[in-house]
């Protein structure tokens, strides 16, 4: 039976669902894994995630399609990408295939709470792992816990994606040869004070550029910059320090065989960036966020697409992704899961 929530008013807040997934890793594997209704996790004051923040997430979406299916959009990626986080933080990599089991069983036990298809809403689902033991000395942990909860989230913009102003950040966020790569909370923690500070500025975003020169885009703290060119060119930032996200991996393939786009992953200098006719975010969260502003020290660069509306080569992008998510549109083999 569908709870009995407003869907069309719902934030992005947490909202505790009925069952959750916990796995426990001890004396060098993993356990079976269980659903649990135990929102709450006791562990002791000196677990290494609270001392020297062993922590890792990842983050993905369920919706109901057109045609009343609940799906998930690329859980593979996501297995993916937490596994190669897992091996950069030292911890255990819980095992591809049972990560996107877990992640259909904690799905298909809180199906109740998927929102219905049309409302914007979705269930966000947040898979997490962190060092549990007793650690004061140094180290990894020895034992972890995986888990993975669900909560439903309302649609990203109300009311239509309105462009945002954003600023040229004073603070960097990845180092060269440092974890920008991976999805590791402390990625998180330091972002905090820069994204505090940007809003107290008035602005909604942080740009960041490359530590080391500071003369290229990365990205922002939760989302990769795509940008479209005065042709018509999708172009996106590379580095070895910008968290690949899924999303703009999936716009590149949307673009380039959907839209007959070119698209080019490439180094971008800032210098490049007011030359562009579209600026957007991508993420999981919103698909894309317009970029109308970009101020740089005082100095702004504004976009022709303006501070109305999405412009017109970001929004084919937007209504196409959505559409292969929701099921409008014939996705790529493989791209589309669906639960049931
Ligand atoms: C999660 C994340 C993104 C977006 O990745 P998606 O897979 O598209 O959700 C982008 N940048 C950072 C730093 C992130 O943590």
């Amino acid at each position: 039976m569908a709870k009995d929530i407003d869907w069309s008013n719902l934030g992005f807040g947490y909202i505790q669902t009925d069952k959750r997934f916990v796995a426990n890793y001890k004396n060098g594997a993993w356990d079976e894994g269980t659903l649990t209704e135990d929102p709450n996790i006791v562990m002791n004051e000196c677990a290494c995630v609270l001392q020297y923040a062993q922590t890792c997430f990842e983050g993905l979406k369920a919706y109901t399609t057109e045609d009343g299916h609940i799906v998930t959009f690329r859980p593979d990626l996501n297995a993916e990408r937490m596994a190669d986080t897992c091996r950069r933080l030292e911890m255990p990599v819980y095992p591809e295939d049972k990560w996107v089991e877990a992640i259909v069983k904690v799905i298909e036990a809180n199906a109740d709470y998927v929102p219905p298809f049309g409302s914007g809403a979705s269930l966000y689902i947040r898979p997490y792992m962190f060092g549990i033991n007793p650690v004061i000395g140094v180290k990894p942990a020895a034992e972890y816990m995986f888990r993975v909860f669900c909560t439903p989230v309302g649609p990203y913009f109300k009311g239509g994606a309105k462009p945002i102003v954003i600023r040229v950040s004073d603070f960097d966020r990845a180092a060269p040869n440092g974890t920008g790569h991976i999805k590791a909370g402390l990625n998180y923690a330091m972002s905090l004070h820069a994204i505090v500070d940007a809003h107290n500025q008035g602005f909604s975003e942080n740009m960041y550029l490359d530590a080391a020169t500071r003369t290229k885009v990365e990205e922002t703290g939760g989302a990769n910059f795509i940008f479209i060119t005065k042709d018509g060119k999708l172009v996106t930032p590379k580095s070895n320090s910008i968290l690949p996200s899924i999303t703009r991996r999936s716009l590149m393939v949307v673009a380039e065989k959907y839209l007959g786009m070119e698209v080019e992953h490439r180094e971008v200098y800032f210098d490049e960036v007011k030359d562009f006719a579209e600026c957007g975010l991508c993420g999981t969260a919103a698909v894309i966020s317009p970029v109308g502003k970009i101020v740089d020290h005082g100095k702004e660069i504004c976009f022709p697409s303006g501070m109305d509306d999405m412009g017109p080569v970001m929004k084919k992008l937007y209504d196409t992704l959505t559409g292969i998510q929701m099921g409008r549109i014939e996705a790529p083999e493989g791209w589309i899961k669906v639960i049931k």
